[in-house]
């Protein structure tokens, strides 16, 4: 099994569903992890069921929007542990409606989680790899890094943003030790996936039934769901992985949803 003994790494929306499974299973590997997330309460109860397994954890309440918030909460977890080996940057919310519809307050509203969260989790965390000589910053994509679907706009022109900000990071970090790669989970059952099939339903007329078979799961191979323990190796292989051979790089997990 891949180790990530004497790393510490900060997981953003880890309060819960993907981000909590990754955090749970970094620190089954050996890592130090910060849960970073909007909810505080979700969050310390997430690093404490991490700590009752024998694991170390930070909660963090931070707001990835917010630029002094994510400064405090790397300054605090660099102060704590005195060094920042893996950043991954996985808050996101959705937001469904179809475009001529859709207001600029819920297009800003997504943008600004998935995008500006991105760019303030990035900033802070490379100049703590650059001062320390290395890291890895990972991204949560989507297969909406991909393709598109309708009633997604915001999300889709997000999740496609992250691949550019990835590859950036790429070129501008290697030269500091520092790779960067994008995770890209088809259909996992979190809060997230389980709010948007009843928005989903009503938008299109169709039974929730009807979107879980004939919208979200209809091109994978087998009609199944990509699962949190699916992306928490995903997350664990890119983040111990020891050479700069994987950085600028999307990895997708979708049961064939979308081939690359
Ligand atoms: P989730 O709703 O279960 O968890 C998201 C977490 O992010 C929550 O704990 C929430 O409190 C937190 N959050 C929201 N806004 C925040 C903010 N401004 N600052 C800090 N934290 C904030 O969702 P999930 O399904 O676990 O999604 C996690 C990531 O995975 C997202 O980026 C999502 O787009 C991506 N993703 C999910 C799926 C899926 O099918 N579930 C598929 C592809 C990609």
């Amino acid at each position: 099994m891949m180790r990530l003994d004497d790393k510490t790494a900060l997981i953003t929306g880890a309060a819960g569903g993907i981000g909590r499974a990754v955090a749970e299973r970094y620190a089954a590997a050996g890592a130090r992890v910060a849960i970073a997330d909007l909810d505080a309460e979700a969050a310390e109860a997430a690093a404490e069921a991490i700590r009752h397994a024998g694991g170390e954890a930070l909660a963090l309440a931070m707001d990835v929007t917010d630029e002094a918030a994510v400064e405090a909460g790397v300054a605090r977890l660099v102060a704590h542990w005195g060094r920042l080996d893996i950043a991954l940057a996985n808050a996101g919310i959705q937001h469904i409606q179809p475009l001529h519809e859709l207001s600029l307050a819920d297009w800003r509203r997504v943008l600004a989680v998935h995008l500006d969260g991105a760019f303030l989790i990035t900033r802070a965390a490379l100049r703590r790899m650059y001062a320390q000589g290395g890291g890895c910053l990972l991204y949560m994509g989507s297969v909406h890094s991909k393709l598109a679907s309708p009633l997604k706009a915001p999300y889709v022109t997000a999740k496609h943003g992250l691949l550019g900000l990835c590859r950036t990071v790429a070129k501008e970090g290697a030269a500091h030790g520092v790779r960067s790669n994008l995770i890209c989970p088809g259909f996992v059952r979190t809060p997230l996936v389980d709010r948007q099939i009843p928005d989903q339903a009503r938008a299109l007329g169709i039974s929730e039934e009807a979107v879980i078979r004939d919208i979200m799961l209809k091109d994978t191979v087998d009609q199944e769901f990509t699962t949190l323990e699916d992306i928490a190796e995903v997350a664990l292989h890119l983040a111990a992985f020891p050479s700069a051979a994987l950085t600028g790089q999307s990895v997708v997990a979708s049961h064939g949803w979308y081939m690359q």
